[in-house]
């Protein structure tokens, strides 16, 4: 059936109004919501196709040059040597974390995988995926994972070369797994085949830039990070940024000809526009704007916490998270708000470009709704201290 442009139109005025009244009331997923890439729209009528090496490049229609000042960017951030670098621009943390373990895998074919219970869910498809082996450990009930736990079961798979998937930020809870425990549970059992990636998909670029965060880079012996490039760092398309060190690269690598390139990556045709939308972000907003912007989420978290607290409405949050973890609401509001809920709980992230008015507006329904089933009255974190049992007390 053809359309006329008349109607073809018509019907995108109706989608994108339906969307843009959507992302008025969006604030259960972590999505920056300060975007401005109208001035890249000459680009969506070129082909652009980053396929191949960003590192070997080539001279076809491509933004590898960009592609390699965003890895560099990253690169720095979280402190892996120039001359040590790789990585690229992949279509999401999902594809990001599916290469650390595609490497950790070629590393140690017989490794076996350990990751907790919260992580996100791509890690049980990856394992799969892959052939490997896993172990999925408990968690406390703030998210992190259980280090004693991990320690019993690394000791019950001794031999086996150990493959860990940090969480840095559960998607649920925003809890950051320990690098130092991890690594103290590694080497208390003596393991010496052993590979770290960190799935870094939303706190991967915002813990770099907070003061007295836990340290989460290569300078502290990870092997490979995946950060998402829709969450934090705002893209109209899904994209992310993978690191790892070009010394494990061998491992992935072939010679394909007729690209002119190597074929390292996960995908073989890649997005060229996307690596603009992040080369556009990091050169306009640079290590400075990009703090200020973790600041005002952090402050905007804070003020979510209080005015919760002033309705009672049960909330908490991890330290250095922008993940309000809040007792569910009821469904007309978690429908209203786009709120990711599971079990007893719902979050709200806050993200850039979430001001109070939004979080105002938020509570007001929240407030009408207990009005219609009252909540017991109950007691929350204060600034930087952390709860001994949050979600299990609180909820
Ligand atoms: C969002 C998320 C992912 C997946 O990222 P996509 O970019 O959606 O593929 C992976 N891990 C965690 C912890 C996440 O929150």
């Amino acid at each position: 059936m053809n359309e006329s442009n008349l109607e073809l139109q018509q019907h995108l005025n109706s989608l994108h109004f339906d969307l843009v009244k959507k992302s008025e009331t969006y604030i259960g997923y972590p999505n920056c919501q300060l975007l401005d890439f109208e001035n890249l729209s000459p680009f969506l009528n070129l082909t652009i196709n980053n396929v191949g090496d960003p590192f070997v490049g080539n001279n076809g229609m491509n933004t590898f040059t960009q592609e390699k000042e965003v890895i560099e960017f990253f690169g720095h951030l979280l402190k892996l040597e120039q001359d040590d670098l790789w990585g690229y621009v992949t279509n999401g943390g999902t594809e990001g974390n599916l290469f650390g373990l595609y490497l950790a895998r070629e590393q140690f074919p017989d490794g076996v995988v350990f990751f907790s219970e919260e992580s996100h869910y791509s890690l049980k498809k990856i394992v799969k995926m892959l052939g490997l082996k896993c172990c999925v450990i408990p968690t406390q009930p703030n998210g992190e994972i259980d280090y004693s736990e991990l320690d019993r079961a690394i000791k019950s798979l001794k031999h086996y070369p150990v493959i860990l998937s940090a969480n840095i930020g559960t998607t649920m809870k925003g809890a950051i797994d320990d690098i130092k425990k991890l690594q103290c549970v590694l080497q208390k059992n003596q393991v010496s085949r052993s590979y770290l990636h960190c799935d870094g998909a939303l706190f991967g670029v915002m813990l770099p830039l907070m003061e007295e965060a836990p340290r989460v880079d290569f300078g502290c012996a990870i092997d490979s990070i995946a950060i998402s490039g829709h969450k934090f760092l705002g893209s109209p398309i899904p994209c992310g940024v993978v690191l790892t060190r070009k010394s494990k690269i061998h491992l992935v690598q072939n010679a394909v000809e007729y690209i002119k390139s190597f074929d390292s990556t996960v995908s073989g045709s890649r997005d060229g526009f996307s690596v603009l939308v992040l080369w556009q972000v990091i050169k306009k907003l640079g290590v400075q704007g990009l703090t200020d912007r973790v600041l005002d989420c952090m402050e905007m978290t804070e003020y979510t916490l209080k005015v919760l607290r002033q309705i009672s409405w049960p909330a908490w949050c991890n330290p250095h998270s922008n993940i309000v973890v809040i007792k569910k609401p009821p469904v007309p509001l978690i429908e209203k708000w786009h709120l990711a809920s599971e079990d007893n709980i719902s979050h709200v992230i806050l993200m850039p470009g979430i001001g109070r008015e939004k979080v105002d507006h938020f509570i007001q329904d929240l407030k009408k709704s207990k009005s219609r089933q009252p909540l017991q009255n109950l007691t929350f974190r204060s600034k930087g201290e952390v709860h001994e049992n949050p979600i299990a007390n609180y909820l």
